[in-house]
């Protein structure tokens, strides 16, 4: 039977719909790498598919993508012969917007009304085949998956609904029809049927695209004759492949937008090649901003494998350790199985060694920005900050590398964060310390009563607010030989030995005059505290509760606390 069915958009994605169809990006060239970009995945996919599965009975003799164009009807499409989508997976898929965050992108857009931030907005999130939308009033997606009978027609306006139909007779893989909308005819800037701008959108956005992406072009002669061309389109060559001297950054820019999905360029690029007994190339890239999904349990890591140009697996932890995780890029390694799995590299010692290399570069990499592109580092910082402090704790072989790049608030200024070697250089005379105290924000750890006898003494405290802090202030313990004290833990001895001196007499008399009172709150206050002394930490407020030096910090506590320990 053909079931035909008129579907509902998730409403979040009709949302995201409207504003494609009304056309916020004003840069509406990037449809058709959007298109492009899901025909080469799904190429990718079907060839790695049959080198695993060899009884799959497709046919993967001519993988290719086709641009076609129809003038008289004003059509575009695109089509592969990829591992196409089951009826399934296109309402999955093509129906709903299945990326983390999509709520909170859309508060924000409605929140910023500045259409220029909205933009900003969509470019960094990226909406793959609603692109289409842009340039389309109407769109039809035909697609048979490999090794199945039955294909799919999936028709939409961008509005609210779409129909799913089953239909006969598809070739295998997936062809997206576009139904150009009839203004953009008039503007050449916009006339996504033309040749020339098809040619120089390719060109532009996907030249390194591993598989030909084929157009076929009519000429007719003076005497009526037509003739058809068939041309590629792009060079084909893999990016990661190519001397760096050789690259261009914009080149390098698209293909960042192409394995990462993201619409804007990344921050910082970094390709490498290494030669001898096991040969690999890298490039890698470090975003721009941070994905919605940084910090969610099943958060992506985004280092891809290939075998030889072979496309392997996306995601490969591996390759990457988990708190850099927002790395994205390529490994081509030449001479591991196609059929290696995840377990088996995870084990494999060449793979350990590619990684611990590819880890020393990316910080490596920070630790020149930082000295030498502020800005750019300030950027990385905000994003990706938090997450890179958890290398603190998990990778103890680049502690050093890792203290060096790290920045914390401090009290020393309110708006700038500060490295710990900055920190170091700034100590007073007789500081031996560093001193840090952990909370919950700025504000607390400010007004708090521990910090009071610091700021009288004009020491600097690093300002730690993350829960990550907690745990690796603990776990380094020091820095420069300088021990990282918490200002809300022990005894604190901030009085040199010469005033320590003059105050003795003075402090004496102070503990006989208290004596009393304290072990009257000692003993009042025997279900909560463990003692009550007399401390010099003080300056204006009249009491507070310290830590012992082993104790676990308040926000510690809680953290246990609430993992249920
Ligand atoms: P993204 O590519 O970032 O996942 P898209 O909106 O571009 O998001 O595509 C959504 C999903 O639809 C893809 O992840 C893929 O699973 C599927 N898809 C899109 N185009 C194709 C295609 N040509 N062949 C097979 N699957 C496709
Ligand atoms: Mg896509």
């Amino acid at each position: 039977s053909n079931r035909v069915e008129t579907l509902e958009f998730q409403a979040e994605t009709r949302q995201l719909l409207q504003l494609m169809v009304h056309s916020i990006y004003s840069n509406k060239d990037i449809f058709l790498r959007e298109l492009i970009s899901n025909a080469s995945d799904a190429l990718d996919k079907l060839r790695l598919e049959s080198l695993i599965d060899k009884d799959l009975q497709v046919d993967t003799s001519d993988l290719h993508i086709a641009i076609e164009v129809d003038k008289e009807e004003r059509t575009l499409t695109v089509r592969d012969n990829g591992i196409g989508m089951s009826r399934d997976d296109v309402v999955r898929l093509i129906g709903t917007i299945a990326k983390s965050g999509t709520a909170e992108l859309l508060q924000k857009m409605k929140e910023s009304k500045d259409a220029a931030a909205s933009q900003e907005l969509i470019g960094q999130f990226g909406v793959g085949f609603y692109s289409t939308f842009m340039v389309a009033d109407r769109v039809i997606l035909r697609t048979r998956r490999a090794g199945e009978e039955g294909g799919t027609r999936w028709e939409s306006t961008g509005e609210g609904t779409y129909v799913v139909e089953d239909v006969e007779d598809l070739p295998q893989g997936t062809s997206v029809t576009l139904y150009l909308k009839p203004e953009d005819a008039e503007d050449q800037l916009f006339d996504y049927a033309a040749e020339w701008k098809i040619r120089e959108i390719v060109k532009r956005y996907s030249d390194f695209i591993a598989w030909p992406i084929r157009m076929t072009t009519e000429r007719t002669d003076e005497a009526g004759a037509t003739t058809q061309d068939v041309q590629t389109l792009n060079s084909m060559k893999a990016l990661w492949a190519r001397a760096r001297n050789e690259v261009e950054q914009a080149e390098y820019n698209e293909f960042y937008k192409h394995i990462s999905h993201d619409w804007s360029d990344p921050l910082e690029t970094i390709h490498m090649k290494a030669e001898g007994t096991f040969e690999y190339e890298a490039l890698l890239f470090v975003p721009n901003h941070a994905p919605f999904d940084l910090f969610m349990r099943e958060g992506k890591r985004g280092v891809q494998l290939y075998v030889k140009r072979v496309f392997i697996m996306d995601d490969c932890e591996a390759l990457m350790p988990n708190y850099l995780r927002f790395v994205k890029g390529v490994v081509d390694a030449h001479d591991l199985s196609l059929n290696i799995s995840r377990e088996i590299l995870q084990q494999d010692r060449q793979i350990q060694a590619v990684r611990r290399r590819l880890v020393k570069k990316v910080l490596s990499t920070v630790k020149e920005m930082q000295a030498e592109h502020a800005d750019r580092y300030r950027t990385f910082w905000t994003e990706f900050g938090r997450a890179v402090k958890e290398g603190l704790v998990e990778d103890v072989d680049n502690r050093e590398l890792l203290l060096d790049i790290i920045s914390v608030a401090s009290t020393h200024d309110a708006n700038e964060p500060t490295t710990l070697r900055q920190y170091v250089e700034r100590m007073k005379d007789g500081q031996k310390d560093i001193y840090y105290m952990t909370g919950e924000s700025r504000a607390m750890i400010e007004n708090s009563p521990h910090i009071e006898a610091f700021r009288a003494k004009g020491y600097e405290v690093l300002v730690l607010t993350d829960p990550i802090d907690e745990v690796w202030v603990e776990q380094i313990g020091a820095f420069d030989g300088k021990s990282l004290q918490s200002v809300a833990k022990g005894q604190v001895d901030l009085d040199s030995e010469d005033e320590k001196a003059d105050t003795e007499p003075e402090r004496e008399q102070q503990k006989k005059d208290f004596a009393p009172l304290l072990s009257w709150l000692t003993e009042k206050l025997t279900e909560q505290v463990k003692e009550v002394r007399l401390s010099s930490r003080l300056t204006t407020s009249p009491a507070c509760i310290v830590g012992d030096a082993h104790d676990m910090t308040p926000t510690l506590e809680k953290m246990y606390r609430a993992m249920g320990q």
